[in-house]
């Protein structure tokens, strides 16, 4: 064979390679194609509800089951009173499909968020709700935020996400309606055990020592005196004068455990524990919710664990404590 003949044969050959691989190639991207069109599922985007907070997400998962995706921006441990939107929270918002808020200028914060939002529907759970009032310096007159801390109260946030998400999704009503009885009926089996609980405590020594003024929906239900370092976390300054009230409260009335809140520091209460003789009775949950594996990972094992708190706090002197905490 000639050298030319040879040449022509290699070409030939590369040739053949080349068409072979060519084909080959068309062969395969068309079957990745079918492959594609035949398995391609048409994906059925659930609405996006964005919650201010992680315990009004719990709440709004609760009723929403598997026909919502709910998501909360501020992350668990987050201070909510004075939270700083990021700009990605604000291109959330925007991307949103409902924004639940709590209202009572708890979230002043949001309003940013919401403006972010535009025409993003939003519900405001308390609305119409009559709130009870901080009492005392700054914040004196104005409503206090904290009203998911009452039971009762819980109940008619469940009804405002029922008729919210009716509305973004008519067709899920019925499951919204059974979802949020379901979980309205928790809710009343956890009032009824958190007042079975609390009557144990002698009444002189109901008196709830907080950091924030946080509890009062929950002290008024159960019918506790309430003092606390500070009204709301938003002005959490601790001042001489506060520290020194809440002393003589605590002697006083006198109380055997103070507490204080997961989202602000305990370090002001800690010492007037140590300055009035009080023991320090461990951290409640109220603006946010635990991780998964802590205490206080859905509302009701929030509430839960505080009253769990309170009643060993002060009972801490009785010889027995025996019952459901
Ligand atoms: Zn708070």
């Amino acid at each position: 064979m000639s050298a030319k003949v040879r040449r022509l044969v290699h070409s030939a050959k590369l040739l053949k390679s080349y068409l072979f691989v060519s084909l080959f190639s068309v062969f395969l991207f068309s079957c990745a194609g079918i492959k594609e069109t035949k398995f391609q599922y048409p994906v059925q985007k659930k609405p996006v509800v964005l919650t201010t907070f992680t315990v009004l997400a719990d709440m709004a998962r609760n009723v929403a089951g598997n026909r919502l995706t709910v998501n909360s921006i501020t992350k668990i441990g987050s201070e909510i009173h004075g939270y700083q939107p990021t700009p990605s929270d604000l291109v959330r918002a925007s991307k949103a499909d409902l924004i639940v808020e709590n209202g009572l200028g708890l979230e002043l914060w949001a309003r940013k968020f919401t403006a972010a939002a535009g025409d993003v529907p939003k519900v405001t759970l308390t609305e119409g709700m009559t709130p009870l009032f901080i009492e005392g310096e700054a914040y004196d007159g104005k409503p206090n935020p904290h009203a998911w801390m009452s039971p009762k109260r819980s109940m008619r946030y469940i009804d405002r996400l029922v008729s919210a998400f009716t509305k973004l999704d008519p067709e899920g009503k019925e499951i919204f309606i059974r979802n949020g009885e379901n979980y309205k009926n928790k809710l009343e089996k956890l009032d009824l055990d958190l007042r079975k609980s609390l009557a144990t405590i002698p009444p002189r020594k109901r008196v709830l020592v907080t950091c924030e003024g946080a509890f009062s929906y929950l002290a008024k239900d159960y019918g506790m005196d309430e003092a606390y370092l500070w009204p709301v976390n938003a002005e959490s300054q601790v001042t001489p004068r506060r520290m020194l009230r809440l002393i003589q409260t605590v002697q006083k009335r006198g109380v055997p455990a103070v507490f204080c809140e997961s989202t602000v520091s305990s370090k002001a209460q800690r010492e007037v524990a140590k300055a009035s003789g009080a023991h320090f009775g461990g951290t409640f949950y109220v603006d946010s919710l635990s991780d998964t594996d802590g205490p206080a990972a859905t509302l009701l094992d929030l509430q839960r664990h505080n009253v769990r708190l309170i009643r060993k706090g002060l009972t801490l002197d009785m010889e027995k404590n025996n019952g459901p905490y």
